[in-house]
């Protein structure tokens, strides 16, 4: 594998490490049926009672959350008051994160078997966290289906200004990248929904809360992103009620601030789950769905967050590859992937580099990245090891590639990040 050369004379592979292995055009020994065949059957049946069961487990992780926070400031000395909230507010961000993956499952409907339930169990869920169900479940699907297509992609696609340019030199800076991560992180899950930012090009500006939005819907979805419009103004009416009973800045503490920090978790796992300096994104020629569902890394928050967020991040490459199977499911059948896929298998540990992913460049352009030849066998240990130090993180992630052009208007500057 990886002998598709440059003019240097070396390979992607060489110059980037495993992580920019990719599968020939023509691979045969790895195809969507080869990697089904290797997960054993049952993990991709569907139960009511487990995924059922998490919906409700969740909950009492947010109820419990919220009442262990009301206890400590009840307990504590006063000065101890905004470490409180401070973790309140990351815990229960995190406890939103879990219901938000569960939802998402509703839309791809890995949850359970019946299309009612999940649409039913998901319109709740993400109403109550502020997002459109129906509509981003659409968009969304077009994002397992071209995911890392330089002009079709979804979310992320990598922008192509040139690194030379002064604003790109600044947006990988320090500063510009931790003024990207507090931009994304306040305004950037609405600024997506609104004007599909980072998603493709040519479908700029068009708004998820539009039944019109041509380029993100057809005709046949637009009652169902009247519903999700519904969803999001019932919740929004269910917020003032609240603002009335117990005053905004209850309503903000307990509810919206948490919810700010789902909405940057969405961001950031997204971004982290398809971007590394060496992982390719591909021109429409040297796309195909499986390089593209091959392109996702997995990664770890740690096991408690990783277990509370349902294995969405340290289980992502099987879900790319198979979104119809339950999450319970995924993370099982991780290992039997790993073992089929090889060097194809795409692991990165998550803690040490964020950043680096928003200031190093993407690997986008076949004719630097992408590589083609046979498969090579799985890297030695020591190797997996190496690559696995060496490739961690979320500071990396969010400091690396994203360049924007220094034409575009202020708005869309950090679409970079997003
Ligand atoms: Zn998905």
């Amino acid at each position: 594998m990886g002998k598709g050369g440059s003019a240097s004379g070396t390979t992607a592979v060489e110059r980037l490490g495993p992580l920019a292995a990719t599968i020939p055009l023509d691979a045969k020994d790895v195809t969507k049926r080869s990697i089904r065949e290797s997960i054993p059957p049952h993990l991709f049946k569907r139960s009511y009672v487990k995924s059922l069961g998490h919906v409700a487990l969740d909950l009492c992780w947010v109820a419990g959350t919220w009442v262990a926070a009301l206890m400590a400031l009840r307990v504590l000395p006063g000065f101890c008051a905004p470490l409180v909230w401070c973790a309140y507010w990351l815990y229960q961000g995190i406890n939103c994160t879990a219901l938000w993956v569960l939802a998402h499952e509703c839309g791809h409907g890995g949850f359970t078997d019946s299309r009612l339930v999940n649409d039913i169990v998901g319109w709740l869920l993400h109403s109550s966290l502020l997002t459109p169900y129906f509509s981003w479940a659409i968009t969304h699907a077009k994002h397992h289906h071209y995911t890392n297509h330089m002009t079709n992609g979804e979310t992320w696609v990598p922008s192509t200004a040139s690194p030379d340019k002064a604003s790109v030199k600044f947006a990988k800076s320090a500063a510009g990248t931790w003024r990207r991560i507090v931009v994304v992180a306040l305004l950037g899950w609405y600024t997506y929904l609104l004007t599909n930012a980072t998603g493709a090009k040519q479908n700029a500006g068009q708004s998820h809360f539009s039944p019109s939005a041509r380029a993100l819907f057809k005709p046949k979805d637009a009652n169902l992103v009247r519903a999700s419009n519904l969803g999001m103004l019932l919740m929004g009416g269910v917020l003032a009620w609240c603002v009335s009973v117990w005053g905004a800045s209850a309503v903000c503490f307990n509810y919206l601030v948490p919810q700010t920090v789902c909405n940057f978790f969405l961001c950031a796992i997204t971004f982290m789950q398809h971007t590394h300096e060496a992982v390719p994104h591909f021109d429409a020629e040297k796309w195909t769905w499986l390089r593209g569902a091959l392109s996702t890394i997995d990664r770890s928050m740690g096991p408690h967050v990783d277990w509370r967020l349902h294995h969405i991040v340290d289980s992502h490459v099987v879900h790319h590859i198979f979104s119809e199977m339950p999450f319970y499911g995924a993370k099982e059948a991780t290992p039997y992937v790993r073992k089929h896929l090889g060097v194809y298998y795409n692991f990165s540990a998550t803690g040490r580099t964020f950043t680096s992913a928003c200031t190093r460049p993407s690997s986008s352009g076949p004719a630097r990245t992408a590589s083609s030849g046979s498969a090579e066998p799985r890297s030695p240990p020591a190797v997996r090891r190496r690559r696995r130090r060496r490739c961690g993180g979320w500071r990396g992630a969010l400091s690396a590639p994203r360049h924007i052009a220094p034409s575009h208007p202020p708005w869309r500057r950090w679409r970079v990040l997003m």
